[in-house]
């Protein structure tokens, strides 16, 4: 605590490492940085552990990797202790076993809870980083590592008259602690992202009546999940070594990966008749685990978006409802892909209504609900499920400022320039995990997270044993690795959607493509070879 006498200076707790969050990602960190002997402190706004999975804890929210990789892999202990009740995890158990997680390695006693790190500012002439909290502490630190997520910095929309609402609202991404009870109410979502799909049919279970406000139709594909047997855990646990080194090296760093034939190559009969089997075990094997080319070619891919058209079509049975819900004029998966349990289903329902907003657009907010071109929705309850200012965010709503203080905000105006995804130039000693311009949201986040945790110790571990103070990218390594990144995404078909991970979603943000498309074991190969090569393209004084 801030010791009231003593000047600001005196009151600074020099340490080795701050780290920001205590999601899946500062958890390792925190277990790590340990392990190599660093003094740390690590601050969370939270009350708690858990990151992505305290906060979203809306209904319906579960994870879309299967559970036994959506987890950590660094302890063999915890691998085979730890049983999880379904293939893909809700949020409960996800929690659960982070706070499982931060108790059996004794990582709670590193971080601050309810402590928001409001600056966070590099010192040249002593080459540390001073991090303030909004608690007015102050500590100074050699290593700034952020653990911030990509998918934290929620996002409501600027609609006009939000704050004349009389009823009950939330956002996905900060859902209070309480059960929220829906029964007899009139319920509205706003968005039919990832969030919005899980949360629409668990919601309309309960509610009296629920509006969904449908801007653009997406594509969803079932998860299919279910309680996973005694079986079949003992098989997974025997087997694990070899699905983690697998999920290692895949693309999206999952226990599956693009099939070697392209769809284009086949007779589209066997093409259907593959999707139609695939589509029956559920999860993103259908799409991730396919021909390539479903992904990457515009005529392949659009044979897995009519086989999910057709589907809509059979499932949903009104047809004027059917037809609002099937996306046109984009590619399957270049937004992201959600999974469901039930989703278009749901809309067969009587207490079920959807509004198509490019057909009568929200006017506004009023006291009783949401307004649009049309008519009055009349609302209870009013969920945003509108998403977030996706890997940015999270790291520009902190002020962060670099040599000659620049800020990060700043520097990033135009679109987020790193090398890796892990460092910016201008901002030395400074670690982001998962950051924009590396694989992140395109790949199983536990993956990514402990690929760049234990690349970051190590080069740690490099530069105390070598006595270097300082490491950052150079100029050339960062601008080459930023139009890698770029023209990577210009050859896919994801730039041909305005989406999150263009940063499209919110108003003004650059756009740019944010996360790594190359694969996220080529980039893990890259990774180690920049480490090889003496931490090739940063400068190490
Ligand atoms: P999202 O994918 O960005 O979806 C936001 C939704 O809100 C979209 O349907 C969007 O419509 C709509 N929207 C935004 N502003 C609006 C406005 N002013 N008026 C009407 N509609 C508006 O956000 P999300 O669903 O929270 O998901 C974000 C990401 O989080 C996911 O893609 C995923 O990576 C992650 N996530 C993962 C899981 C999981 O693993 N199961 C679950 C939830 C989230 P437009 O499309 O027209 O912009």
């Amino acid at each position: 605590m801030t010791h009231p006498n003593k000047s600001a200076k005196e009151n600074t707790e020099h340490i080795d490492a701050a780290v920001i969050g205590a999601g899946f990602a500062g958890l390792y960190a925190v277990y790590k940085l340990r392990e190599l002997g660093l003094t740390l402190r690590a601050f969370e706004k939270g009350t708690d552990v858990g990151g992505t999975w305290y906060w979203n804890r809306y209904p319906g929210a579960s994870s879309d990797s299967e559970s036994w990789v959506y987890s950590f892999s660094f302890s063999e202990e915890l691998e085979q202790d730890w049983t999880w009740s379904k293939r893909f995890p809700e949020q409960p158990e996800i929690l659960h076993y982070l706070q499982h997680v931060a108790d059996r390695f004794d990582l709670r006693t590193a971080f601050q809870f309810e402590t928001s790190v409001t600056n966070a500012a590099y010192d040249e002439s002593t080459n540390r980083w001073l991090v303030t909290t909004d608690r007015g502490e102050r500590f100074s630190a050699t290593y700034l590592v952020t653990a911030v997520g990509c998918l934290s910095a929620a996002q409501v929309p600027d609609i006009s008259g939000r704050e004349k609402f009389q009823g009950l609202s939330y956002h996905t991404g900060e859902w209070p602690h309480e059960t929220i009870d829906f029964n007899g109410k009139r319920v509205g979502v706003i968005g039919t992202g990832s969030s919005g799909i899980q949360a629409i049919p668990v919601i309309a279970k309960t509610a009296k009546h629920l509006t969904v406000f449908q801007r653009t139709p997406n594509f969803s594909v079932p998860s299919r999940n279910t309680a996973l047997s005694a079986e079949r855990v003992g098989e997974i646990k025997r087997n694990i070594k070899d699905i983690r080194e697998f999920c290692r090296w895949s693309t999206i760093g999952q226990p599956y990966d693009f099939k070697q034939e392209e769809a284009l190559q086949l007779k589209p009969e066997a093409v259907e008749e593959q999707l139609e089997s695939d589509w029956q075990k559920g999860g993103f094997e259908w799409m991730f685990g396919s021909y390539s080319d479903l992904v990457f070619n515009k005529e392949a891919n659009d044979l897995a978006a009519d086989f999910v058209r057709n589907k809509i079509r059979s499932v949903v049975s009104d047809p004027k409802t059917a037809e609002r819900l099937i996306p046109q004029g984009y590619p399957i998966a270049s937004k992201r892909l959600p999974l469901d349990q039930g989703y278009f289903e749901t809309f067969n329902r009587d207490n079920v209504t959807l509004v198509d907003l490019r057909e009568t657009p929200i006017e506004s907010i009023v006291e009783r609900g949401v307004q649009t071109n049309e008519t009055v929705h009349e609302l209870d309850v009013l969920v945003f499920a509108t998403g977030f200012d996706a890997l940015t965010g999270p790291l520009t709503r902190i002020d962060i400022r670099g040599r000659d203080g620049q800020s990060l905000k700043e520097k990033w105006s135009h679109g987020p320039s790193t090398y890796l995804g892990v460092a910016s130039r201008g901002f030395p000693n400074m670690f982001m995990i998962t950051g924009p311009g590396s694989p992140s949201v395109l790949g199983n986040m536990p993956t990514s997270i402990e690929q760049h945790v234990d690349w970051i110790c190590d080069c740690i571990t490099h530069m105390r044993e070598a006595g270097t103070t300082t490491i950052e990218p150079d100029a050339k390594a960062e601008e080459t690795w930023g139009a890698h990144v770029q023209e990577l995404a210009n050859d896919t078909l994801f730039v041909q959607v305005d989406s999150w991970y263009l940063g499209a979603n919110i108003p003004g943000k650059p756009r740019v493509f944010l996360p790594y498309i190359g694969g996220f074991g080529a980039y893990r190969t890259l990774c180690n070879k920049v480490a090889e090569k003496g931490y090739e393209g940063f400068a190490l004084n």
